[in-house]
């Protein structure tokens, strides 16, 4: 697969995030990383738990802010946004897709999908309306007013991505989007995803450790101890992707 040609959304230069243990060590969750997503690109960072994987999407999402080096957001350093910036970064410029999903309960799908527009005080028939063309897309058009306990796990990842998409963000990223469902459903979501990177040319970084994400993903990075690695992993060996630890 080639790299898309679309410009750098998201970039983490030389990122530095440490804790301190409860025994008093210094725990290197994420220890200089440089990495790069760019429009229409679906990254995958795949990592074993306590990789760092959580905290980079944190400081990809501005959730916590880097102890060295600098995450940009469109050619702009996050920690020099304003507190109301940073609000509108993570509401309207990121779309986040969970594993365990966060659809609202007893809501009809089209409704979840159009969450953001009815939080941003759109009124319901044209959140609704806005929102169809989304759930279109990832093929729910019948399930429109089904709530959540009426769809499968698949259908409810792909209510949630539509709600990640309908404010039309620059970047999405993707906990373990597929940690919930059975690998032919991953399959699909995964599959998904990366046709979305491409048609609505966003930015897709996803962390996981299914190896299944390496045959769509345009990008593999692995990160071990808060690091990327270099060279060939094991999911190299599930896929024909080009690896590299950061571009
Ligand atoms: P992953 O998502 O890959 O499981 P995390 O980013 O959650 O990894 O964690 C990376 C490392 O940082 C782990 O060793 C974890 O125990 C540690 N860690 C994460 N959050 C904290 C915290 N708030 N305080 C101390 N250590 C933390």
């Amino acid at each position: 697969m080639s790299v898309p040609a679309g410009p750098a959304v998201l970039e983490l230069d030389r990122v530095v995030k440490h804790y301190a243990s409860s025994g008093g060590e210094v725990v290197r969750a994420v220890d200089g990383i440089s990495l790069s997503v760019h429009a229409g690109e679906l990254v995958v960072l795949h990592g074993p738990s306590g990789s760092g994987k959580s905290t980079l999407l944190m400081l990809a999402a501005a959730l916590l802010a880097p102890d060295a080096g600098a995450v940009r957001f469109q050619g702009r350093d996050l920690a020099t946004l304003a507190a109301a910036e940073t609000a509108d970064y993570q509401r309207r410029q990121i779309g986040f897709v969970y594993q365990s999903f966060h659809l609202m309960a007893g809501v009809p799908a089209v409704e979840n999908a159009a969450i953001k527009l009815l939080a941003d005080g759109v009124p319901l028939r044209q959140a609704r309306r806005a929102a169809m063309p989304w759930l279109a897309r990832v093929g729910l058009t019948a399930r429109l007013d089904h709530t959540p306990d009426r769809l499968s796990g698949g259908e409810r990842q792909r209510v949630a991505i539509a709600r990640a998409l309908v404010n039309e963000p620059r970047l999405v990223l993707a906990d373990e989007p597929t940690g919930s469902l059975d690998s032919g459903r991953g399959a699909e979501i995964l599959s998904l995803l990366s046709q979305i990177a491409r048609e609505q040319q966003v930015a897709v970084l996803l962390v996981t450790h299914d190896a299944q994400a390496a045959v769509v993903a345009d990008r593999v990075c692995a990160l071990r101890d808060g690091k990327l690695l270099a060279g060939v992993s094991e999911l190299a060996a599930a896929a024909p992707v080009r690896w590299r630890a950061a571009s």
